[in-house]
């Protein structure tokens, strides 16, 4: 039981805080950081909120080299009351886990990490910002630390949980962004990496964005591995298609990446009685519904963003409009109901909002 008990070694004076009109992502972080560390011999054992500080780790610590790590992204928001709340944090330490084991990385307890982060939250709790679509952004991850070159998995970790103040990812209303449809880069393939959260994945895709910006697009459209002809997802968004008045999405094809926004906006619109259908969806689809007007709305789904409406899409030489640029009427719903239930303002019905503190 001891091992559990979490140490709280506060910082003597905080940083100044950054202006709420200077957020940028994740540009700057709070005063203290959560830590722990993993031994064959201990498990995880360690824990400890610690002030912010760098890491000293060995030239050849594993993570540098073969990349063993893994990540999470949530957020906690603070209403003008003082309410402070996470979204559905314990699917972010169960994706967590699950990521972990795809890395070879060992599972942490999930219940026990939440805890560790509400302290963490609540002692922090002052750089929340109270502004309408602002919040704390958390972010999880898992480091190999064992200095070794061999390519085995480590048999030392460090976990650590830093925050950072964000602003409002929609400044001026909902703003409808034009994707690049990727055809030569592959983000996933079947039996690879794509459902983990792992840096790899991510840096991999640099290549793909600077396709989209040479063309003006803001993000790229991950199409499958194999044939390059079904829709996988958007950056680090999952997608939805409304064509003809049904929703559909792809598929958890084993390269794809659980959204917990993804499976949120799935369950709201079955309770709105609307059906949503998970299959493969192709690209030659998609310009079908585009060109005979039944290509309704685009949208992506993500802890960033919540909802994107996407207003374009470019595919090789094809590019369509989608809702004449304008945000959807569905997109927008599902964006007002998910921030409803996720600041407090709104009713949940799911039980998805979990309020750290009691007042
Ligand atoms: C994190 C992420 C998402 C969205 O997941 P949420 O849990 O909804 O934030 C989608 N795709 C990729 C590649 C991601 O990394």
């Amino acid at each position: 039981m001891t091992q559990n008990k979490l140490e709280i070694m506060k910082c003597t004076h905080g940083k100044p805080k950054p202006d709420v009109d200077s957020l940028a992502f994740g540009k700057h972080f709070t005063d203290h950081m959560f830590i722990m560390d993993y031994s064959e011999e201990k498990g995880w054992h360690g824990a400890r909120i610690i002030p912010y500080q760098p890491l000293t780790l060995d030239p050849a610590a594993m993570v540098f080299h073969y990349g063993q790590t893994v990540f999470e992204g949530l957020k906690a928001y603070r209403s003008e009351e003082g309410d402070i709340r996470l979204f559905r944090p314990e699917e972010n330490f169960a994706r967590l886990n699950r990521s972990s084991d795809r890395l070879s990385i060992p599972p942490v307890d999930e219940s026990l990490m939440l805890n560790y982060l509400k302290e963490l939250i609540l002692l922090d709790r002052d750089w929340i910002p109270t502004a309408e679509g602002t919040s704390l952004y958390i972010r999880p991850f898992i480091i190999a630390t064992e200095p070794n070159l061999s390519v085995a998995p480590s048999r030392t970790y460090k976990l650590m949980m830093i925050l950072s103040p964000v602003g409002a990812y929609y400044e001026e209303g909902m703003n409808p962004v034009g994707i690049f449809v990727e055809d030569h880069y592959t983000r996933a393939a079947p039996g690879g990496t794509g459902t983990a959260k792992t840096a790899g994945n991510y840096c991999a895709a640099y290549k793909a964005q600077d396709r989209a910006t040479a063309n003006q697009k803001s993000q790229v459209l991950w199409l499958d591995g194999v044939e390059k002809k079904y829709i996988e997802e958007v950056g680090s968004m999952n997608v939805f298609f409304k064509i003809d008045g049904e929703i559909h999405t792809p598929e958890l094809s084993g390269s794809i990446l659980e959204g917990v926004t993804r499976k949120s906006v799935i369950e709201l619109l079955h309770s709105w009685g609307m059906n949503v259908r998970e299959r493969r969806i192709s690209m030659e689809e998609v310009i079908a519904a585009s060109k005979a007007g039944t290509l309704e709305e685009v949208f992506g789904t993500g802890t960033a963003a919540v909802i994107s409406p996407v207003g374009e899409l470019q595919w090789k030489d094809h590019s369509m409009l989608i809702n004449n640029r304008n945000t959807g009427a569905l997109a927008k719903r599902l964006y007002d109901s998910l921030t409803g239930i996720q600041t407090g303002e709104q009713e949940d019905p799911f039980g998805w909002s979990v309020q750290i503190n009691d007042n």
